[in-house]
């Protein structure tokens, strides 16, 4: 086998069941890295916490988004995968980390402002400190590698600060610098056709959904705005259905219907149906996988307290350097 290129970490919040966003956006993508890379995946839920009104469904959400992450191909032999609360010396960390950022640097974000603005009445500490948690969970294990869209270049950059002022301070090299894996992320639209897909937004296409409920959402996704009659000829450049044909259509398909539709051969609720039908056909697989999956109740316990110890071996080794390099004084225990 061909040796590993480095460590990888990405977390994610705990939504739940995912959508076709995430899997396009970064489950796909986890996937194809666990090969190549040590790759360490992680339930970021005390992150959720900084902008949760309760914590209702927490565990439940955890346990449906581990769930579509295994089914997707996630593989616990490959990757660490775990729950970020599961490993405390993630907040260890971030507290010594804290230390070495000023505070105008976090509040001047461009994602905290926004955060105020999504949130105005619940303004807390951890929000502020958000990117400081997020350094602290690529830093903890010691993470060369971070796969990132374009758009999330600068919290990265924010962590490699940190590691700057870090081992500035304490004069060490304890802590390590990740380089960003700038990944093509496409940007997935919801069914409004407009707005990024977003379980908030009830503008998402459920991985496990039934076959009957996915082509349900598809048949109601907007389609090009200009053709109003089936006579109308359509623009497929500026339809998200035809978008999502380019990803689960075979090449054939894809290049009728872009002609087609240009000539008002194809009407949209022809061309949806098929869209139904081969996402159904990709998901299939996936599907059959989760429900088997689902009828053990300890598998995804099994896996994340297992990725949680292994997560832990690695967590311990960082913070035994870290807190010597710091200069605690060491009991000897
Ligand atoms: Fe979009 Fe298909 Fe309708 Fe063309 S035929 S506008 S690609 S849904």
């Amino acid at each position: 086998m061909a040796e590993k290129k480095g460590r990888v970490f990405s977390g994610a919040r705990p939504t739940g069941r995912q959508h076709l966003g995430n899997y396009l956006g970064a489950i796909q993508n986890y996937v194809a890295l666990q090969d190549d890379y040590h790759t360490v995946y992680c339930v970021v839920d005390v992150h959720a916490l900084t902008t949760v009104e309760t914590t209702a469904e927490l565990s439940s959400n955890t346990r449906e988004m581990a769930l579509d992450w295994l089914a997707a191909g996630i593989d616990p032999q490959k990757s660490i995968v775990f729950v970020q609360s599961h490993v405390p010396e993630v907040m260890e960390l971030h507290t010594y980390l804290s230390m070495v950022t000023p505070l105008g640097k976090l509040t001047a974000l461009p994602t905290f402002k926004e955060k105020v603005r999504e949130n105005p009445n619940n303004v807390n500490y951890g929000l502020v400190g958000y990117p400081v948690l997020m350094s602290a969970d690529i830093l903890l294990y010691k993470a060369d590698t971070v796969p990132v869209g374009t758009d999330q270049i600068p919290h990265l950059e924010f962590a490699r600060e940190v590691v700057r002022s870090f081992n500035h301070r304490y004069q060490t090299d304890v802590l390590v610098e990740p380089q960003a894996k700038v990944t093509k992320i496409p940007k997935v639209l919801g069914i409004d056709g407009e707005r990024k897909m977003s379980k908030s937004l009830n503008n998402h296409i459920e991985l496990a959904a039934t076959p009957e409920a996915t082509e349900k959402r598809v048949m109601s996704m907007v389609t090009d705005p200009q053709r109003i009659r089936r006579s109308d000829p359509g623009n497929p450049d500026i339809c998200n259905v035809f978008t999502l044909h380019k990803i689960f259509s075979s090449p054939e398909e894809v290049e009728s219907i872009n002609r087609d539709c240009r000539k008002a051969e194809i009407g949209c609720v022809d061309c949806k149906r098929k869209l139904a039908a081969n996402l159904n056909d990709h998901l299939a697989p996936f599907r059959a996988r989760r429900e088997k999956l689902a009828k053990d109740p300890d598998v995804v316990r099994d896996v994340l307290l297992d990725g949680a110890g292994r997560a832990k071996v690695i967590a311990a080794e960082t913070m035994a350097e870290v807190r010597q390099a710091i200069g605690f004084f060491d009991s000897g225990e």
